[in-house]
């Protein structure tokens, strides 16, 4: 008789691979669980497991041996070097045609090659972004597979079940080939460090300008999230601002004003530079948090840089202030999102990548930190027109823009009179004006660099007659 029970096999019982082991038991399938260090797959199988179709493997061939072929395998690992240790372990036990899915928070690169080495061996390679934490691993995370398209067909109702639903559609999808499943995972990634950031600012501007306390705040993104703003981080936002510590003192005043970064969010922003994209939101979101980390050096320094003083009657009207910095929130997230499929259009076209924009979009939707309302408008963008050039161009985000923009300067140039900061809101404003720029000061730019450098300059179309060239080259 033969062994192979398992429709399904996941090495890594750390608690992404715990809950995603119980989320696909829980939709009809057997499992196999398979981890390093083998004691947690006999507490695992003792506890969680107990009673679900799952088993457990001692060994990678033991493992291998359970699985239905194609053997369709995921690996929630640390990611890095023990996902090739245990690619290399398993290789020798697979035969062509099975599918390799790698579910950790793997660099995109390593994908790629990932995707070659095991393309070499006839194995089938899939880098699958899983977002939703250990929430959404159990009960439905955001899943973004991209590699070898001959594995979709195996595990499309698998990984569409086990995903977070969205107006009753899966947000999982096919993203595209290689690597491309952990590209879009690491901008989603990086758009998450540029919400966060946002909504950091908003509640800075809100205790700083207007001398609102935790629960007035708290007030505000209350009725934020049941508007155009409604999302998961608006949400935990509202919920963070009203805890108490014991004490009766807001818990968030006790913390730590130094935040930390596990690297996604730099990966955007480097990769951003390496295509000549303008993301410039994301970039401001990881220096922020680089500039909130120098916290004795910001001691130091608050004590003797002057800035402006913020006086009691700085807001004068409190309901139009919240309206404006709503509007203010609600453009520079649209921009983010602008900037960040920009990157993803551009990847597709330098990586040679055919990728599924409104898809993308609809991943987004649910199960993940980033998951919006909003998200449903730009499945709707794509949707309607796949090539869209810029999202700002789609006529209701053209609109939700040009209805915003009032509130939006005028926050700006609130926080900037009375010196808080705010990248993100300052940036997003400054991208949307150079965006809808015909003409950029680049001209004198261009002019100084041959001026120093002889790197040559073009000129414009309509004075090529002007005794100059239309291409200079000195
Ligand atoms: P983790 O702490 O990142 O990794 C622990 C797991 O990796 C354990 O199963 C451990 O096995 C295994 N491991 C470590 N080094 C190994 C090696 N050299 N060889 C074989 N196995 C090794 O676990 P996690 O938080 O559940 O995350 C899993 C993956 O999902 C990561 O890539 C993470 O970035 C990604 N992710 C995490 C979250 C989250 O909210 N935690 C969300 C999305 C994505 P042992 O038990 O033997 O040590």
């Amino acid at each position: 008789m033969s062994t192979a029970i398992a429709d399904f096999g996941l090495i890594g019982l750390a608690v992404m691979g715990q809950n995603l082991i119980l989320n696909t038991a829980d939709h009809g399938f057997t499992v196999c669980a398979y981890n390093r260090t083998y004691s947690k797959v006999e507490h695992f199988l003792a506890n969680e497991a107990k009673g679900k179709s799952i088993v457990g493997a001692k060994s990678i061939e033991e493992f291998v041996s359970k699985l239905k072929r194609p053997r369709k395998i995921m690996l929630l690992v640390k990611a890095g070097n023990p996902v090739d240790a245990l690619i290399s372990e398993l290789i020798t036990h697979l035969e062509k045609g099975d599918i390799v899915i790698d579910g950790g928070n793997s660099h995109f690169p390593d994908s790629n090659r990932r995707f070659e080495e095991l393309k070499a061996n006839g194995i089938l390679f899939v880098g699958c972004g899983v977002s939703g934490g250990e929430e959404g691993a159990r009960y439905g995370p955001s899943l973004m597979p991209g590699g070898a398209d001959e594995a979709w067909p195996h595990i499309k109702d698998l990984l569409q079940s086990i995903a977070a639903k969205s107006d009753g559609e899966p947000c999982c999808d096919w993203v595209g080939p290689a690597g491309s499943g952990h590209y879009v995972k690491m901008v989603h990634n990086g758009i998450e460090y540029g919400d966060m950031q946002l909504i950091s600012e908003a509640y800075d501007i809100m205790k700083r300008v207007g001398g609102f306390t935790d629960k007035e705040i708290s007030d505000v993104f209350a009725k934020w999230n049941k508007g155009v703003l409604d999302s998961f981080l608006i949400e935990i936002t509202r919920d963070i601002l009203k805890y108490d510590d014991v004490d009766g003192k807001p818990l968030v005043e006790k913390i730590l004003d130094s935040a930390g970064q596990k690297g996604t969010g730099k990966w955007t922003a480097m990769n951003a530079l390496d295509l000549g994209m303008p993301v410039t939101l994301i970039g401001e979101a990881v220096f922020a948090r680089c500039l909130s980390s120098i916290k004795d050096e910001r001691i130091r320094a608050s004590k003797v840089l002057p800035g402006p003083k913020i006086p009691k009657d700085a807001i004068k009207d409190r309901q139009e202030f919240i309206d404006d910095l709503e509007e203010a929130l609600y453009a520079s997230k649209i921009i983010s999102y602008a900037q960040g499929f920009m990157l993803i259009r551009e990847a597709g076209k330098t990586y040679g990548w055919k990728l599924n924009n409104p898809a993308i979009a609809l991943m987004w939707r649910g199960g993940c930190i980033i998951r919006s309302v909003f998200l449903a408008e730009i499945t709707k963008a794509f949707r309607e027109k796949p090539d869209l050039e810029n999202l700002l161009l789609d006529k209701f985000f053209l609109h939700a823009v040009t209805k915003a923009q009032l509130g939006w300067r005028k926050t700006v140039a609130l926080a900037t009179t009375y010196g808080i900061p705010t990248p993100t809101f300052s940036t997003a404003l400054a991208f949307y004006d150079g965006y809808r720029s015909e003409r950029l000061p680049a001209n004198l730019l261009q002019a100084q660099r041959d001026f120093f450098g002889a790197h040559t300059f073009r000129v414009l179309p309509e004075c090529a007659s002007d005794n100059l060239p239309e291409d200079k080259d000195i």
